[in-house]
């Protein structure tokens, strides 16, 4: 068993999950995070932590086929996300829009993405 981030994550990556992570298990890409699921341990405590309700547990409808691969797949090739830090810029307009998946990007966040800090402007 595993927990999976969803399609709400995309273009929104809030990171509140990041921060609520004992075992430190999500990876991020350009527009999305992914968790690991080898890593995981089904503790459950990022789930109501994201405004976007994106994460599921894979014995959930919506942890279909296509997220858990998603989810395995990029988490190999993405970096390892530890802190929480400010969402994407539009990340509340994005929230709950349909027809993300086709604006997910496969791209690992750069480095920019990776050394920002949080403290001084995550709002919330
Ligand atoms: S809190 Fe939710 S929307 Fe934000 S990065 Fe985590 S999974 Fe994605
Ligand atoms: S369920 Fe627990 S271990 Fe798994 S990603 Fe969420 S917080 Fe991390």
């Amino acid at each position: 068993m595993t927990y999976v981030v969803t399609e709400n994550c995309i273009k929104c990556k809030y990171t509140d999950c990041v921060e609520v992570c004992p075992v430190d298990c999500f990876y991020e890409g350009a527009n999305m995070l992914v968790i690991h699921p080898d890593e995981c341990i089904d503790c459950g405590v990022c789930v109501p932590e994201c405004p976007a309700e994106a994460i599921v547990s894979d014995t959930e409808p919506a942890a279909t086929d296509q997220w858990l691969e998603l989810n395995r797949t990029y988490a190999d090739l993405w970096p390892n996300i530890i802190a929480r830090k400010p969402a994407l810029p539009d990340a509340d307009a994005q929230n709950g829009r349909q027809g993300k998946l086709d604006e997910f990007s496969t791209e690992p966040a750069t480095q920019n993405d990776i050394d920002t800090k949080h403290e001084e402007s995550v709002s919330g």
